[in-house]
């Protein structure tokens, strides 16, 4: 039987008269990919905020390996081994890319303080094997700012990997990449799950690259669960094409 290792049971979050969320319920399966989809505005920002602690939710449960989370902060979820990364790229420009892998030491590991200093040598060696697994081992003696979009895309995905996450939530990892860059993205994004054994729970706007993603996918709109079930179904369902036609 497949543990559910992140359940979202009716959660529901308002910004003043707006409703984001509402009485939204998903699982996601442990060593699974599952999709986040709908347009523009439907909540699927919101709603890995409020699982990943950014913001209090207004009503319902979330529960990361059978815990309640949804009382907890950021740097307390993540301990617990789930991340999430931006839509917008946060990287330091003026750094190496060694750099930028030294300053996202894991936060599990912050109590070690000096004894497990940013340079030492177990750290080094992990920011270089995760550099070369997404492919920058080469640069990662270069400025940050001097990579490509998609390239720094890449190493931002190298930076979460350093805190050996359990799960990890993707907003739009493809946003803004030259397409043909978009293959090399997504075949890391597979390895991760199935080389390192992370869970993924992607939002993504590109349908291509969320049927060749996901095994299951829930679409939003509107702020509500439009539809959920395996990405051929969704990519099939009327009313997901119609949200989607409707938002254009
Ligand atoms: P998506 O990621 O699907 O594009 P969002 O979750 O970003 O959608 O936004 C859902 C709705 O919530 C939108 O109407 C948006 O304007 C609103 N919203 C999101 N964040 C805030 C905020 N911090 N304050 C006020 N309204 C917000
Ligand atoms: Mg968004």
């Amino acid at each position: 039987m497949t543990k559910q290792q992140l359940m979202v049971e009716g959660v529901s979050k308002r910004f003043g008269g707006v409703v984001a969320n509402d009485n939204i319920s998903l699982s996601v399966p442990e060593g699974s990919i599952v999709g986040l989809i709908g347009p523009n505005g439907s909540g699927k920002t919101t709603l890995f905020n409020s699982i990943v602690g950014y913001h209090p939710i207004d009503q319902g449960s979330i529960r990361f390996e059978g815990a309640e989370i949804s009382t907890l902060r950021v740097p307390e979820i993540a301990r617990l081994g789930m991340l999430r990364t931006f839509q917008q790229t946060r990287i330091y420009d003026k750094m190496t890319c060694v750099q930028n892998m030294q300053i996202s030491v894991p936060h599990n590991k912050e109590g070690f303080g000096a004894m497990f200093s940013k340079s030492h040598p177990k750290i080094m060696k992990k920011a270089d094997s995760l550099l070369a697994f997404v492919g920058l081992y080469a640069k990662r003696y270069l400025l940050a700012g001097d990579l490509s979009f998609g390239q720094q895309k890449l190493l931002e995905f190298a930076m979460a990997l350093m805190n050996e996450p359990k799960m990890l939530l993707l907003d739009e990892p493809t946003a803004g990449i030259n397409p043909t860059l978009i293959n090399g993205l997504i075949d890391r994004l597979k390895r991760s799950n199935a080389d390192l054994g992370i869970t993924l729970f992607v939002i993504e706007h590109n349908m291509r690259v969320i049927m060749d993603l996901a095994e299951h996918i829930y679409c939003l709109a509107h702020g509500e669960l439009l539809a959920e079930g395996p990405a051929d179904e969704i990519r099939d369902d009327q009313r997901v094409i119609d949200a989607y036609l409707g938002a254009n």
